[in-house]
């Protein structure tokens, strides 16, 4: 079922324009602070993978890996126009943790640079242990808070007679995250399958912090397409038909369990400066 979403677009975006600074979800002061210290974080996370523990222990393997997952693209709709070279493309994102341990992730600036660089941590039976550099925190976008560089990127495909893909035709290769713990998944397969999912009971990872930032086993950071960054430039994008496809962790700078789960896609058709999708045959990563 084609499922036209033109309607209320121009609304939506009036009234971002109008209450964007009063809605804005991520606002450090609209958020409860997070008040835990990371030693608080290690130790909750410690009791929750305490039961998994036993079985890894038993395969040989005591390291709990994240494995980012991301959610067909979904909510989109056009906003801008072509004449006045600003048409773009909108859509909310959503990336999961389904591995077996957290995505953690801690800042530490660099004396010498005054990067903040950021480390992600695995937890490793009784303690979380530093590991590969991953990135860096930083304010270079408009959300006022701390992202993490390139946690995703989005592309549009060009489809071809035969749907598959011919040319990418618009990109955002960089796309910085706050992580957080926003949504529960409670339905992702690996979860139910492994039996490991031990959901730690509420969010951890909360706040947009410079020292701890990351994704629960089990939870999801959601961007919704109100955003800014939450787009693509369509302004010289033909009417057609394309896919649109959010990579997550895409220079795979963290480590996961899986990378082969990181894409998941929309196909949608562009008529004019108005855009058209079904959510029916978007593909999430498996
Ligand atoms: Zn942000």
């Amino acid at each position: 079922m084609k499922r036209p979403l033109n309607l209320g677009a121009g609304f939506v975006f009036v009234l971002y324009l109008a209450l964007g600074p009063f809605v804005y979800p991520r606002q450090p002061q609209a958020l409860p602070m997070a008040s835990w210290s990371v030693q608080d974080i290690e130790a909750r996370n410690r009791e929750g993978l305490h039961v998994v523990g036993v079985s890894a222990a038993r395969s040989g393997s005591g390291r709990f890996l994240p494995d980012l997952k991301p959610l067909a693209p979904s909510d989109i709709y056009t906003v801008g126009s072509r004449a006045e070279g600003d048409l773009r493309l909108k859509f909310a994102t959503t990336i999961y943790n389904a591995g077996r341990g957290p995505l953690e992730t801690r800042g530490a600036r660099n004396p010498r640079t005054g990067a903040l660089e950021v480390y992600q941590y695995v937890y490793e039976g009784e303690r979380a242990a530093k590991s590969r550099p991953v990135g860096t925190f930083n304010y270079n976008h408009r959300h006022g808070h701390l992202h993490f560089d390139e946690f995703a990127r989005y592309e549009l495909w060009s489809l071809g007679a035969d749907g598959k893909r011919v040319a990418r035709v618009a990109e955002n290769a960089k796309v910085g995250f706050c992580l957080m713990d926003i949504k529960q998944m409670s339905s992702d397969r690996t979860h139910l399958e492994s039996g490991l999912i031990e959901r730690p009971g509420g969010p951890v990872y909360a706040g947009c912090r410079r020292d701890v930032q990351g994704i629960s086993v089990g939870w999801g950071d959601e961007y919704l397409a109100l955003l800014y960054e939450q787009d693509l430039d369509l302004t010289g994008v033909p009417s057609g038909n394309y896919a649109l496809v959010i990579t997550s962790n895409p220079e795979q700078q963290i480590e996961e369990m899986d990378y082969r789960n990181n894409a998941a896609v929309a196909y949608v058709t562009l008529e004019g400066e108005e855009v058209v999708w079904s959510s029916e045959v978007a593909e999430s990563g498996s």
